[in-house]
Order: C-alpha cells, then structure tokens, then sequence
C-alpha cells in the first residue's frame, strides 16, 4: 500500500513558543530522526537555562490577567483549540508517526485521546466548582472555592508525543495557570503543531508556552521558584529520583507518573479468539512502547491441551503482524524510537535467555519489512516461555514487542506474581467467570485494572492512575483529578448582617 504524505517537510528547525512568539533558541541543535526511514527529518534545540527563565517570566506575566478572565471565556478558548485541533486531526496524526513510528491508526487513537481531554476541560465552569454550607453557626455561612496557583511545568515522555502533556495542560490553563510545557527532544513536532493551534485559538501570549529540550530545561523548572508544581510522566527513574525527589525539596506540587512491567493473566474459561487479538494489542500495540503495555502473560490451569492451544493461537496471530512505516495504512507495528531503545530491548532478550527462559518466537531473525527501509530500529514481536517471576524480563520494564509466559496453578499465585513486583501499572485478566474477575480487581495493588481489556487506559473523565514504583505523588493526571492538582482550595466564611 502506497505511504502516505508526510507532513514534516525539508529538515525544520523546531523553535520555542515564549509569551505568544516564535523564538529561536540560542542552544545546542541536535538531529530528530524518523526511525522507519532513518532519515533525519528535523533539528531541535536544546535550550539554555536563560531560555526557560525567559518563558517561565513571561507566563508570570500572564498569570494576572488569566486568572482574572472567568471559567467560561477560558473554556471558550479551549473549544476553539478542539476545533482546530479537529480540523487538523490527520495532520496531527501523521506528525506523530513520522517523529515517533507508530502506526497511523495508533497515532490516530493517540490524537483522538488528546482532544478528549480538551474536551473535559472545556466543563471548567462546572468541573471547578466548590461547595458551601448555610449556617456552620448562626447567621454564618462557609464556601469553598478553588483558585489557580499561577505557572506550572509539564514534561513530557517520547511515546505519546501528542497526548501525554495533553493530560495536564489543557486542565492547567482551564482553571486559569500559565503554563510551560518540555516535550520529549526525541518528538518535538506534535508539540509545535499544539503551540500552532494554541495561537491560532487566540490564547493571550504567555498563557501556554513550550520550550524544547532536556535536563537543563527541565532542571531549570524544578528550580525555579515561581514554578508552583510540575506535572511529569516519564520513566520511574526520572520520576522518583528526580521529579518527585527535587520537587519534595523545593516545595512544588507535583505529579510523576513512571514506568512499568505490566501483566495480563489469563484463566481458561476466557473467550480464547477475544483474548488472544487483544494480547496483540496489549503486548505489540505501539511497539511495546506503553506504560500499560502488557509484558508477561500469567496462564492459570493446568490444562496443558488450553495452554498448548491458547499459545498455538498467539503465536499464530503474533507472526503475522505487518511490520513497516507507519504511513503505510497495512502496517500494524512500527519500529522501535530510536537504535538505543532496540539495542536495550534486544539485551533483555539476551538476559531472557540466559536466566533459563526458551525463546519460541524470534523477533530478532527474519524482520520481514514491508517496503525498503534500514532495518535499524525494527524489531519483530519476540515470546519467551518458561519464564519465571525473578527474571529481569519480569521485574524490569523491557518497553518493546516482547511477551514473557508464565504458568501458574491457580488465580491466587497469578495475583500474588503481579503484587510481588509493584513496578507495574496496569494489569488484566481475561476470563467469563464473574467471581475470578472481583478476585483479580480486589487482589491486584495495581492502579489501573482491566477486566477482558487489555490495555487499561483511562478515558480522559478518569484519572491516570498508577500504583508503587510506577507513581509518585497523589493527584493523577486527567479529569477531576487534573483541576484539583491545578488548584488550590481557598475556604471563606462569611457573617451576614
Ligand atoms: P524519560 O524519563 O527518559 O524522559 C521523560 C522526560 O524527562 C523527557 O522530557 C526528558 O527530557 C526528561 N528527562 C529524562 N531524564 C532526565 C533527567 N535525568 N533529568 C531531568 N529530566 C530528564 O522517559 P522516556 O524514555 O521519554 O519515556 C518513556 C517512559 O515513560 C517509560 O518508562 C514509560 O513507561 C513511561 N510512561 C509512563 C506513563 C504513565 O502514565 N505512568 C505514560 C507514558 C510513559
């Protein structure tokens, strides 16, 4: 099938948006590389630590006059954000596969999940509200409302370049901060094209800026003390060691979700043809590259007819998925992000083996590409059995197309394997019995649970929940939770006379 148009022209250099402008930055330029083509197909700056101080007195700046604009002509200009972000929804779309590699249907998710929550936060006037009550003494009444801080940073990580500061940033302007937002350097366009439509939406300039870079912008954020709080999603390194760690010390507000090493448990009574096309997605869908992708499987029983059948199926499916550019609408997994990331995963398919797991489907040997690309970062979906809960296949998040099978006798050894490592995210089981599925979802510590889905990822009305080692903080990104971080609650009480 024919790819197709690429939106991302010549090599553009991707520049900063500070206080409504578009600004050159005076940093290190480094190459952004489509990882299907190996082409490189832009350059982005580094910017210094001037650069972020520049945006974050800009958006200070802002914070006066926002605050006093009300709920709902903020939230007038987020519907005119979602229209625009609408009428250029296949453009957005193709930027993300062509900075990232996914595919176009997954970028396509990815957008829509995006807009979603613009749309939330366009319910500001109502989602902001407090409360009151008449009479806590004679003739005294008490209200809570909830108030804007003034400027938040927002970081965000490669594999959802679109949609994660998306999570944060259209709740932080709706409840009336400023905001500066670092996205990934490794995918900086999806972000510019957000800052595009912010400014064609009319936002007064310091409202919502981005400044590209790395640990310099964003070590800047952590220090600055007119930065209120940070939204952060990352890997758990950078998230507790860094986000969380810096953030406690400063005194910012703070969310950082981490990484994880999800499972999926299956028990034999599941409707087999519905689960194993959702193992697809669980395990290969966005390369492997998903907080909530699924890593092992856990097969309960001891039905070694279900189990050899069920495997059969998987490994079926699984050799038929269509690998290539993303642009091409017949691919259904695109290459890793980077040679690094496939060079990461390809060692724990070495330490996979060397700890005693059989390798029954290669994804190493005989990538068949559609179309002539360097196979550089393309990796075919890799299952491993024999798998056992100490390996590092198990406890450590690989983030690639690969699937570890564990057996196990009975549900309570499936969920005691998931709760032994709480470096996980997002688990599921698959089965009809009503009984097993309360079981798993009052057993598991996990954040987000699903229950015959496979990949548990919340609407934009829900928080993005998260769990030990792969959460740090207490507010999440998303919905409710998202204008309660965003805001403060300011109590009055008021004597009438
Ligand atoms: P990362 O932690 O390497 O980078 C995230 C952001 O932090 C980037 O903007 C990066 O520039 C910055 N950064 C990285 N190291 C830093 C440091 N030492 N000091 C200051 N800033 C630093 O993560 P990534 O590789 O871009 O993203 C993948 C990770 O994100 C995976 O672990 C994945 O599971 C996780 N993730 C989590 C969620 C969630 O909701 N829990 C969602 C998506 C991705």
């Amino acid at each position: 099938m024919a790819v197709l148009e690429e939106p991302i022209k010549g090599v553009p250099l991707v520049k900063n948006y500070i206080d409504g402008e578009w600004v050159e930055s005076k940093g290190e330029i480094r190459d952004v590389v489509n990882p299907a083509t190996y082409q490189t197909i832009g350059k982005v700056p580094i910017s210094t630590k001037d650069e972020i101080d520049t945006a974050v007195e800009a958006a200070k700046a802002a914070f006066p006059d926002w605050r006093r604009t009300t709920p709902v002509a903020r939230a007038r200009y987020l519907f005119r954000l979602k229209e625009l972000m609408e009428e250029h929804f296949e453009e957005i779309s193709r930027i993300q596969t062509q900075e990232h590699g996914k595919t176009i249907d997954e970028s396509r998710g990815e957008t829509r999940r995006g807009i979603e929550n613009v749309e939330v936060a366009c319910g500001i006037p109502t989602l902001m509200m407090g409360y009151n009550l008449e009479d806590i003494a004679a003739g005294i009444d008490e209200y809570l409302i909830r108030v804007p801080l003034g400027v938040f940073g927002i970081i965000g990580p490669f594999n959802f370049p679109w949609m994660i500061p998306l999570w944060s940033a259209p709740y932080a302007v709706a409840t009336g901060n400023c905001i500066v937002v670092k996205p990934s350097s490794e995918v900086p366009f999806s972000q510019m094209k957000v800052a595009e439509l912010v400014e064609e939406a009319g936002f007064p300039p310091g409202v919502w800026n981005v400044v590209n870079g790395g640990r310099t912008v964003v070590n800047g954020m952590l220090d600055h003390p007119d930065i209120k709080g940070i939204a952060f999603v990352g890997s758990t390194p950078t998230a507790k060691d860094v986000i969380y760690k810096r953030c406690g010390e400063t005194g910012k507000r703070v969310i950082a979700q981490g990484g994880a090493a999800n499972f999926m448990v299956i028990m034999p009574d599941c409707d087999v043809r519905a689960t194993v096309a959702s193992m697809m997605t669980s395990f290969f869908g966005n390369t492997g590259q998903r907080c909530l992708s699924g890593q092992t499987l856990i097969i309960v029983g001891e039905d070694d007819g279900f189990y050899k059948s069920f495997m059969g199926a998987v490994i079926e499916m699984t050799s038929r998925i269509v690998i290539g550019y993303g642009l091409d609408e017949s691919v259904q997994m695109g290459p890793l992000r980077d040679k690094e990331k496939k060079e990461k995963v390809l060692r724990y398919i070495e330490s996979g083996i060397e700890e005693g797991a059989k390798l029954i489907l290669d994804g190493r040997k005989n990538v068949k590409i559609v179309g002539d690309y360097p196979d550089t970062c393309f990796l075919g979906a890799t299952i491993l059995e024999n798998v056992t809960p100490d390996m590092k296949i198990v406890r450590e998040e690989i983030f690639g197309p690969t699937m570890g099978v564990i057996r196990v006798k009975t549900l309570d050894e499936a969920i005691e394997i998931c709760n032994e490592n709480p470096f996980h995210n997002g688990d599921a089981i698959f089965t009809s019995s009503g009984k097993s599925a309360r079981e798993f979802q009052y057993g598991v510590i996990s954040g987000n649970v699903g229950i015959n889905v496979g990949i548990v990822a919340p609407m934009a009305f829900f928080p993005f929940s998260g769990m030990p080692d792969s959460f740090f903080g207490i507010l999440h990104t998303q919905g409710q939770e998202a204008v309660r971080f965003f805001t403060e609650s300011k109590v009055v009480i008021q004597r009438w006379f």
